[in-house]
């Protein structure tokens, strides 16, 4: 009898957990592995199987023996144990990687810099109200191996981060959605902007004629590098500046969709996610659910009555006359570009945290339209101060999410809006985004 294949499991979270539990559906000798602590939910899930796991650290003699690895996105290769087997030259493989083995199920895949969680649900949402049985997973919902081992789903709506892009080697998108590149996560790519396009581009690896590559043609990344790539799929590209030769294009305030010389409109005012960000968000959604033939009613209705997650451009409460807007999500420049774009009242901004590297010259025209005031919501303000204090005239700094409320309600007049969008991280004074998002919420309640 030959050898059971070892498999082991770097990270104990979502995506971890629900490889392990596919692995061992599928006959593996299995270990999971956490250099931190494992949550109560996951270890119990691990336990009641008995999948053998340990936390707190890496014991090398039951790695450095594994015939393959699946690592968590979260682990950089620069980690230690990636160093040992990186050298070592053990197979690593992403949990969706592996996952993609097992099932032979449609695979809508969606990446990109920002918006991929917001075009990942509302696919999901039009697929779902189409009757179609569908499941939802990648960075956003249950893990997809997870559920490849306990559901049995004919179609996967999946969000991919570029950290689960990369390692990934054999698994193929059948329908894949690239939203927009701009610069991120560059500490996790030698700060070589290629390196993480190259990530994103993965998106296209094993597709033939008979996929789909639905893209945005206003993004001038996308677009060179397309020309360089020729993808072998069907492309279906999107512009809100173009129509010719466009999939999806805005004309006379209406999204059209023109797939096969099939036409769907609709008044972007009837739309439940507005602002231009969404008008691209809804075309990619769009033109990935008219591939799949799913009923124009049914697109129009889900596109009316979607509900997008928290922390994105989410209102939050008009006090006063002053509307208080949540969008704590927007972790990098270009995100809140579109947040402040978006916005037909004056704003009094907050934004702040751990800044990654960030420009924040593109922004200059916008905040000179747009912004009243800003409030500095992080530990080190320095940055934002340089960039704005010769713009705008009342800059203030505060230190938790109470106080830039406040701030932000004393600077604000009736009619004004207060944005909460950051450009930065949040663990300088948060957990993480959503930590940041809900104690803002409740301080904007508490007024
Ligand atoms: P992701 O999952 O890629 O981080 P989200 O849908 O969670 O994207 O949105 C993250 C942030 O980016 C939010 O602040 C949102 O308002 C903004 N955003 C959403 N879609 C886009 C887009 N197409 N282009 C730029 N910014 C966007």
């Amino acid at each position: 009898m030959s050898k059971q294949k070892r498999i082991v499991i770097l990270g104990a979270a979502e995506s971890g957990v629900g490889a392990a539990i596919l692995a061992l559906k599928q006959g593996y000798d299995v270990f999971v592995s956490d250099a931190g602590r494992i949550a109560d939910v996951y270890r119990h899930q691990l336990s009641q199987r008995r999948i053998l796991f340990e936390e707190g650290h890496h014991t090398w003699s039951l790695i450095g023996n594994a015939d393959e690895i699946i690592k968590s996105p979260g682990i950089p290769d620069k980690a230690e144990i990636m160093q040992k087997i990186i050298a070592q030259g053990t197979p690593v493989i992403s949990e969706i990687e592996f996952a993609g083995r097992y099932t032979n199920a449609k695979k809508i895949c969606i990446t990109g810099t920002n918006g991929k969680t917001t075009t990942t649900l509302l696919t999901y949402h039009v697929l779902s109200k189409a009757g179609l049985n569908v499941g939802l997973a990648g960075n956003v919902g249950k893990s997809f191996a997870w559920q490849v081992a306990e559901e049995n789903f004919d179609h996967y709506v999946i969000e991919l981060s570029s950290f689960q892009l990369d390692n990934m080697y054999s698994f193929k998108a059948d329908i894949g959605i690239l939203l927009n590149i701009t610069p991120d996560h560059l500490d996790r790519y030698e700060y070589k902007l290629q390196n993480y396009v190259d990530a994103k581009f993965r998106i296209l690896q094993n597709q033939t004629a008979a996929d789909a590559f639905i893209y945005c043609a206003d993004d001038s990344l996308i677009s060179d590098e397309i020309q360089k790539r020729k993808p072998l799929a069907q492309c279906y590209p999107f512009s809100i500046q173009k129509e010719e030769g466009m999939s999806a294009y805005v004309k006379d305030n209406q999204i059209q969709l023109n797939i096969q010389n099939n036409l769907f409109t609709m008044s972007i005012f009837e739309l439940a996610l507005q602002g231009k960000h969404n008008l691209y968000n809804s075309m990619a959604a769009g033109v990935a659910a008219r591939i799949l033939d799913i009923r124009k009613e049914v697109i129009r209705d889900s596109f009316a009555d979607f509900r997008n997650a928290e922390h994105r451009m989410e209102f939050v409460n008009t006090v006063h006359g002053i509307e208080f807007i949540n969008d704590s999500k927007a972790t990098n420049v270009n995100s809140a570009w579109f947040a402040l774009e978006s916005m037909q009242k004056p704003v009094v901004w907050i934004l702040g945290g751990i800044d990654k590297g960030n420009d924040y010259s593109m922004l200059f025209d916008l905040v000179k339209e747009k912004v009243r005031a800003i409030v500095c919501l992080g530990t080190d303000n320095k940055k934002i101060h340089d960039a704005f204090g010769s713009i705008i005239k009342d800059i203030v700094d505060a230190d938790s999410a109470q106080e830039a409320v406040a701030q932000a309600y004393k600077l604000g007049k009736k009619g004004d809006v207060v944005l909460l969008s950051p450009c930065c991280a949040s663990f300088d004074l948060f957990k993480n985004y959503e930590d940041r998002g809900r104690q803002f919420k409740a301080a904007v309640r508490s007024l």
